[in-house]
């Protein structure tokens, strides 16, 4: 089967024949439909997330599937279940770290990968859903969609009519943007430093967009008669970026960072006497936002059935395994939204 693989650091994935390696206990065989591409991949190519030392690996860590085969000790899924899979722990048994055969030797990769026609999945991190569960929203459900819903509900606990500011319109921005939106966010501010992103920021329900490039955050807030932002998101994490936000924070302000920052980066709180005004602010940092794919899933996809959760518009490309760099380079320069692979 074909696997997009990351061979070296720093360096375009390599699309190749991959063999698979019977199933060990807890896991399971997933024939990929289609898998989302994540910040997080363009961390793990930069080889920021510990992940140097595994290569040659495979990776992506949202998609949906259809179950092909269980191994031993499995319970929670069956064959022919339509699946989200996820890098949040959910419910079944933690398996051993899956392994592939490439070039002859093993190669490992994390308890979820989904670039790749078949996946070798923990059973921990794919979770049953409807057979008729669109594959789109079951794939964004594994980490962009999710993580933002859990953001603004967990994390945020954003009230009606709080202002919220999502600073970058990417894969998780735009996840974010529909989040805040479905808490009656008011208003919901998008802010990106490519103008690009205003006309689908604003189709996906914000109701301000700002060029961080181009123009005062602070100045076209107090054109709007605004002073301070209950809640801000943070998806870009660049240092500058945050801390010119920060003391925009209003009284009752919750700052969340959902990107990382570099490896040894530092950011300062500026002026930081502020954080005590109001009420006490906080600045945090969350992990998926705090997502519990055994609870969550089931009720977001009533959320979508009823119509109240729509992902139109979520997906701003969809592309093939074999394009794979072509639309990790799209992501890394602000080109994309989520971007879809189709297996
Ligand atoms: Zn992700």
């Amino acid at each position: 089967m074909k696997a997009a693989i990351l061979h070296t650091i720093d360096a375009p994935l390599v699309i190749a024949e991959v063999g698979l390696t019977p199933l060990q206990v807890g896991q399971v065989l997933v024939k990929v439909l289609v898998s989302g591409i994540c910040g997080a991949q363009l961390q793990e190519i930069a080889g920021n997330k510990g992940n140097a030392k595994f290569v040659p690996h495979l990776l992506g860590h949202e998609g949906c599937g259809i179950v092909e085969e269980v191994g031993p000790g499995v319970t929670t899924v069956q064959k022919g279940d339509k699946v989200v899979m996820h890098w949040r722990q959910g419910e079944g048994i933690e398996s051993p770290f899956p392994k592939y055969v490439y070039e002859g030797k093993e190669i490992s990769s994390g308890r979820v990968t989904t670039f790749s026609e078949y996946a070798i999945v923990s059973e921990n991190r794919v979770t049953t859903v409807p057979s008729d569960t669109p594959v789109e929203l079951a794939a964004l459900l594994g980490c962009g969609l999710s993580t933002a819903l859990g953001t603004i509900e967990n994390e945020a606990k954003a009230r009606f009519g709080e202002s919220v500011m999502i600073i970058g319109v990417g894969g998780l921005g735009v996840n974010l943007i529909t989040a805040a939106k479905l808490a009656s966010a008011y208003p919901i501010i998008a802010v990106d430093i490519h103008d690009s992103k205003k006309e689908l920021a604003l189709s996906m329900g914000a109701h301000i967009f700002i060029n961080a490039k181009t123009e005062s955050i602070a100045d076209v807030l107090a054109e709007h008669g605004l002073k301070k932002v209950d809640v801000i998101i943070d998806t870009a994490a660049n240092k500058k970026g945050t801390e010119a936000a920060t003391p925009l924070l209003s009284g009752t302000g919750r700052y969340i960072m959902v990107g990382q920052p570099k490896p040894g980066e530092s950011i300062e709180l500026l002026d930081a006497h502020h954080f005590f005004e109001g009420i006490g602010k906080t600045f945090s940092a969350t992990q998926g936002g705090r997502f519990m794919p055994h609870v969550d899933i089931a009720r977001y996809i009533r959320l979508a059935k009823g119509n109240i959760l729509s992902t139109e518009g979520i997906i701003t490309h969809r592309v093939k395994l074999e394009d794979v760099n072509e639309a990790i380079e799209l992501v890394r320069s602000g080109g994309a939204s989520r971007i879809l692979i189709e297996l």
